[in-house]
C-alpha cells in the first residue's frame, strides 16, 4: 500500500511516507532507529527478532522494513528472505556489521535485499536510503496500478472491438440475407430516382414477371410497365408522398409484360429522402389469384350456382339502379314474376336431377327469348343481368326502358310461347307452361320491394286465372288484400265466438236414388255480411292457419253428426268430410281422426276424407304416410274436384284411393258438350278399370243425370237434389225422402 505524500512535512523537500518496521535484538539500536527516524514522521513498528517481525508483518501493511544483520535464531538475511518471498512489495533494507559482507552480498544477488548499511551508519545517508526505497515502492506500486488500468483498458478495447466486428458481420449479413430475400421474391421490387423515374434497383421478381432480361429492364421507367399512366400523370399521383401527406400511397392497378398482356398488380410506394438523391421504393405484388377469389365470391354472392343466372340479391341492385334512373328520367320499368306451372309435380316424379336440369334450360330459354324481345324493351334485354332465379321454380325479369306497360305483355307472351315448346332434359321431352305477373313503375310500385311484391300478386292472380297465363298487378289486387285481411279478422272472431255452422249436401246413389252419403260443407253466417262463401274465406284460412283449428272443429262436428244419424236409424249413411293441405302439414291429422273416432264412437266405415290432388303433389311423401294411417284405421278416401288439377293417374295407384269425385266444371255442360261429355265418359269408365268409385258433383238438372245414369256413374251431388242443409233440415229430409225434387 502506498501512502500519498504527507501534508506536514518536516522538511521542505516532499517525500513519501510509509511505515517502517525496524527489527533489531540490541535496545540502543532500535532506540538509535525511532530517534532518528521520529523526526520524519514515518509511523513505526518495532521488532526483537525475526519470529516478531513476521508476526508483525502478517496483521500490517508495512512499507519498509530494516532489519539488523546478526540476530539469534533467524538471521536478518534469512528474515529478508522469506519477506521477499512472501510480501516482495515490501522494502527491505539490511543493516550490516563489517564481517557480515559476504552473507550481504549474497542476499544482494538473490534479490532479497533493497540495500544494505554499514554499522555505525551515517544518519543522512541512512535517511536518504529510507526515502529512495520509499520513493521507488511508490513509483512501483503507481507503475503496477498504471499497468494494471491499461490493461483493464486493453481487455475492454478489446471486447469493444470483437463486439463491434461481430455487430458488423451481423450487419453484414442481415443486409445480404435481405438482399437475398427481396432480389428472389416473387413480388416485384423497384428503386428508382425520384426525379428523372429511371430505375436503380430491379428485383428478379419483377424481371420474371414482366418477362425482360436484366439489360432491357434496366432501361425501362414505370411508365412502360404501367402504360395507363403517363409520367406527369405519374408524378401528379403521388404528390401526397412530396407533401409528406402520406408515408405510403397503396392502389390497383395493371402491369404490363414484354409482350403486352397485363396483369392486375397491387402497389405500395414510398418516397426515401434518406439517399443522396429522393427515390421510390416500390414493391408490387401480383393479384391475379386474389382477383380471381373475389371474382368468385362476388359470383358466389351474387348468382345462382345452378343455372348461373343472377339471384335475387344481384336483381334487386340492379331493380335499384333501374328505379333510381327510371325516377331521374321519368321512365317505366316493369317487373315480370315467372313461375312454372306444376314444377313440383315434374320434381316429384321425375326426381330432382331432371327438376334441376329443366330449371337450367328454362334459364337458357328465357336467355333466347329476351335476345329475341330485344326490339321491344331497347338495350336492356340483351344483358341477361336483368333477369334473374329469385329461387325455386321462380324467375324475375326487369324491363328497364318500356314506353307503355303494353310491351311488358309483349315480352310476357313471347316468354310463355318460347317456354311452352318442350325442352329437353335428360333425353326426355318435358312440356312446362309459365304464369307471369308484372308490376310496372311507377303505377304498381315506388320502390323496388313493392314492384317485387306486387309482381308476385299478379302471378298468383295468373295462377289462379287458369295458369299458362300472364296477370298486371293492378289496384283492384290491393283492395283484395285489404278485404282478405278484414275477413280474416271477422274468421277468427266467428271460429272463436262458435258462429260456423256445418251443412250437409245429400248425395244420391244413381241405381236405387236413395240418399246414400252426406258431404260436411262449412258455412258462415255473418251478423251483418251475410253468407260468406267457404269458397272466399277457406282460401284465407289456409294461408293464415286458421284452417287447423278450424278443420279439427269440422271433424269433431261431423262425426258427431254422424253418430247421431247413425243412432237416429241411418245407419247406411256416409258422411264426407273435406281436408285441406294445411291440415296435412300440421302433422298429426291420423292422430287427431283418431282420437275424433274414438270420441264419438263412430264406424270409421262410414266416414270419407276428400282431398284435392294439389295435397298429393305437394308434399307427396308426407300425404302418401298420412292417408295410409288414415286408410288403416277403416276410413274411406275420395279425391275431391278430380278433372282440375294434375288429374294424374300415376297418383291413383300409388295412394289408396277409393272415390273420385269428378268436378263440377265438367257436369255443368256434360249434356250439351261434346268434349265434357268424352272427359266426364272417360274419368267414369278409367275410375271403375281401377276399382274406384265414381260421384259427380254439381248436378243441377235432369239431362245432367240422364247422362251419368248412362255412364254408371256412382253417385250423384247437386242442387238438382238438395243443396247443403243443416242437421235438422237433413234428419227431417231423411226421413222424408220424397220431398226432394223429382227424380
Ligand atoms: P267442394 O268440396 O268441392 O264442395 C262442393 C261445393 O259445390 C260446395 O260449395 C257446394 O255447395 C257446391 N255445390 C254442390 N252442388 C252444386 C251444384 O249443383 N251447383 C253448384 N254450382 N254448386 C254446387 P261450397 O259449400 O261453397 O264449398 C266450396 C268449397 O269450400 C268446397 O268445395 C270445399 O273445397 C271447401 N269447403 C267447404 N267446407 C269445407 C270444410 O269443412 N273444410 C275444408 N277444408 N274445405 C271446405
Ligand atoms: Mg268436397
Ligand atoms: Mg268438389
Amino acid at each position: 500500500m502506498s501512502h500519498i505524500k504527507s501534508p506536514h512535512s518536516l522538511h521542505d523537500k516532499s517525500y513519501y511516507q510509509g511505515t517502517i518496521l525496524c527489527v533489531d535484538d540490541e535496545d540502543n539500536i532500535l532506540s538509535a532507529l525511532r530517534r532518528i527516524l521520529r523526526k520524519h514522521d514515518y509511523p513505526l513498528l518495532f521488532a526483537r527478532n525475526g519470529i516478531e517481525a513476521l508476526n508483525i508483518l502478517e496483521k500490517n501493511n508495512i512499507d519498509l522494513i530494516i532489519s539488523d544483520m546478526r540476530m539469534p535464531e533467524m538471521d536478518g538475511a534469512k528474515l529478508l528472505s522469506h519477506v521477499a518471498k512472501r510480501w516482495p512489495n515490501t522494502m527491505r533494507i539490511l543493516l550490516t556489521g563489517h564481517a557480515d559482507l559476504t552473507s550481504t552480498i549474497e542476499a544482494i544477488n538473490q534479490g532479497n535485499i533493497y540495500k544494505y548499511i554499514k554499522k555505525p551508519w551515517d544518519e543522512n545517508e541512512l535517511i536518504l536510503s529510507i526515502k529512495q526505497a520509499l520513493e521507488l515502492k511508490h513509483s512501483e506500486t503507481e507503475r503496477r496500478r498504471l499497468e494494471n488500468l491499461i490493461r483493464e483498458q486493453n481487455q475492454q478495447l478489446h471486447r469493444i472491438n470483437s463486439d463491434l466486428s461481430e455487430r458488423k458481420l451481423e450487419v453484414e449479413q442481415r443486409e445480404s440475407r435481405l438482399g437475398r430475400i427481396l432480389h428472389s421474391s416473387q413480388n416485384e421490387i423497384y428503386i428508382f430516382d425520384a426525379k428523372t423515374l429511371l430505375f436503380i434497383e430491379v428485383n428478379e421478381g419483377a424481371r420474371k414477371n414482366l418477362g425482360y432480361n436484366m439489360d432491357e429492364i434496366s432501361k425501362l421507367t414505370p411508365a412502360d410497365i404501367k402504360p395507363e399512366f403517363s409520367q406527369q400523370e405519374f408524378l401528379t399521383y403521388v404528390q401526397p408522398l412530396y407533401k409528406n401527406h402520406q408515408k405510403q400511397l397503396i392502389f390497383e392497378t395493371l402491369h404490363q409484360r414484354k409482350d403486352h398482356s397485363t396483369y392486375p398488380v397491387e402497389v405500395r410506394l414510398q418516397l426515401s429522402h434518406t439517399e443522396k438523391t429522393p427515390v421510390f421504393f416500390a414493391i408490387i405484388q401480383d393479384i391475379t389469384e386474389r382477383k380471381k377469389n373475389e371474382q368468385q365470391i362476388r359470383y358466389l354472392a351474387n348468382y345462382d350456382s345452378l343455372t348461373d343466372l343472377p339471384n335475387r340479391r344481384f336483381f334487386m341492385e340492379k331493380l335499384m339502379d333501374a328505379l333510381n334512373q327510371a325516377k331521374r328520367y321519368s321512365k317505366n320499368i316493369a317487373v315480370l314474376y315467372i313461375n312454372l306451372d306444376r314444377f313440383k309435380q315434374i320434381n316429384d316424379s321425375l326426381g330432382h336431377s331432371t327438376g334441376d336440369g329443366l330449371l337450367i334450360g328454362v334459364a337458357e330459354r328465357l336467355n333466347t327469348a329476351m335476345r329475341d324481345s330485344d326490339y321491344i324493351s331497347r338495350n336492356n334485354a340483351t344483358n341477361n343481368n336483368n333477369f334473374c332465379r329469385v329461387g325455386g321454380d321462380e324467375f324475375t325479369i326487369l324491363l328497364n326502358n318500356i314506353t307503355q306497360a303494353e310491351d311488358a305483355a309483349l315480352v310476357a307472351r313471347r316468354i310463355q310461347e318460347a317456354l311452352s315448346k318442350s325442352i329437353m332434359v335428360e333425353a326426355r321431352e318435358i312440356f312446362i307452361n309459365t304464369s307471369i305477373g308484372i308490376a310496372v313503375y311507377p303505377n304498381d310500385g315506388k320502390n323496388i320491394d313493392d314492384l317485387v311484391k306486387n309482381a308476385d300478386t299478379a302471378m298468383y292472380d295468373a295462377k289462379k286465372a287458369g295458369r299458362n297465363t300472364y296477370r298486371f298487378y293492378n289496384d283492384s289486387m290491393n283492395a283484395r288484400a285489404l278485404e282478405n285481411l278484414e275477413i280474416e279478422n271477422k274468421l277468427r272472431k266467428a271460429h272463436d265466438l262458435n258462429q260456423l255452422e256445418l251443412f250437409f249436401q245429400p248425395k244420391i246413389n244413381c241405381k236405387d236414388s236413395h240418399i246414400c252419403g252426406v258431404e260436411a260443407l262449412i258455412r258462415w253466417q255473418h251478423e251483418t255480411d251475410g253468407w260468406i262463401s267457404p269458397a272466399d274465406f277457406i282460401p284465407i284460412a289456409e294461408e293464415n292457419g286458421l284452417i287447423v283449428p278450424i278443420g279439427e272443429w269440422v271433424i269433431n262436428t261431423a262425426m258427431h253428426q254422424c253418430k247421431k244419424l247413425h243412432d237416429a236409424g241411418f245407419a247406411d249413411l256416409d258422411v264426407a268430410i273435406n281436408l285441406s293441405s294445411r291440415q296435412f302439414q300440421n302433422g298429426d291429422l291420423a292422430n287427431l281422426i283418431q282420437q275424433a273416432l274414438e270420441k264419438h264412437q263412430v264406424d270409421p266405415n262410414h266416414i270419407e276424407v276428400e282431398i284435392t290432388e294439389s295435397i298429393l303433389m305437394e308434399d307427396t311423401e308426407l300425404a302418401e304416410k298420412t292417408l295410409n294411417q288414415i286408410k288403416a284405421m277403416g276410413l274411406h278416401i275420395s279425391i275431391d274436384d278430380f278433372g282440375t288439377g294434375y288429374s294424374s293417374l300415376s297418383y291413383l295407384k300409388r295412394f289408396p284411393v277409393d272415390i273420385l269425385k269428378i268436378d263440377k266444371s265438367f257436369i255443368r255442360d256434360v249434356h250439351v258438350d261434346n268434349d265434357d261429355a268424352a272427359i266426364s265418359g272417360a274419368i267414369i269408365a278409367m275410375a271403375h278399370q281401377l276399382g274406384l268409385k265414381v260421384v259427380a258433383e254439381g248436378v243441377e238438372n235432369k239431362e245432367q243425370l240422364e247422362f251419368l245414369r248412362e255412364r254408371n256413374c256412382d253417385q250423384i251431388q247437386g242442387f238438382y237434389f238438395s243443396k247443403a242443409l243443416p242437421a235438422d233440415k237433413l234428419t227431417a229430409l231423411l226421413s222424408n225422402p220424397s220431398k226432394m225434387l223429382k227424380y
